[in-house]
């Protein structure tokens, strides 16, 4: 029996059969075929998951780290660029929100399935952030410290399971043998 699948042919738009080869509409080429729905594991899910609630308590982080620079920089009488400890919490506030923001675009493209380049990238600056934390905290009993022994699980765990079911992805050559 004729099944159609839930994946579009990206040259002409339409559905294609399951486990096709090619287009029936077109004629395009569709190997390597991106990996169907059927296919998919929660492993790639799970890492979106893990990655979105990483990036949450990054964002807490990034906050946190932006009112201690505040008033670290406020109290020694101003921004004054001999204060390391008030510069060194704005650096930290800084990546842990850019962290923060990657992290939470790669939690949704792992649930598309797309770009594992910048998926797996994220997921390796939340963690390398957290791990600078525990060298550049200057809390390390506070809240940040306790957020970063969080993130620092989470994010590893979600890289290996991305990396684990890198094939889920949807290939950038896939698309690229649509065309011909
Ligand atoms: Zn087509």
């Amino acid at each position: 029996m004729i099944q159609l699948s839930e994946e579009r042919c990206t040259k002409c738009g339409a559905r294609l059969l399951v486990n096709a080869d090619f287009c029936l509409n077109c004629g395009a080429s569709l190997k390597p075929r991106v990996v169907s729905r059927k296919e998919r594991t929660g492993f790639v899910t799970a890492a979106g998951v893990l990655m979105i609630f990483a990036s949450c308590l990054s964002a807490v982080n990034g906050i946190v780290a932006f009112i201690i620079s505040f008033v670290l920089l406020t109290y020694h009488g101003g921004f004054h660029l001999a204060d390391p400890a008030g510069y060194g919490a704005l650096r930290f506030g800084v990546l842990a929100i850019v962290s923060s923001g990657m992290g939470l675009t790669a939690g949704v493209l792992s649930f598309k399935r797309k770009q594992f380049g910048f998926v797996v990238s994220s997921a390796a600056l939340l963690l390398i952030t957290s791990v600078w934390q525990f060298f550049a905290d200057p809390f390390p009993g506070g809240l940040s410290g306790f957020l970063a022994r969080a993130i620092l699980p989470l994010s590893l765990l979600s890289l290996i399971l991305a990396s684990y079911k890198k094939r889920e992805f949807i290939s950038a050559r896939a698309h690229l043998n649509h065309k011909d």
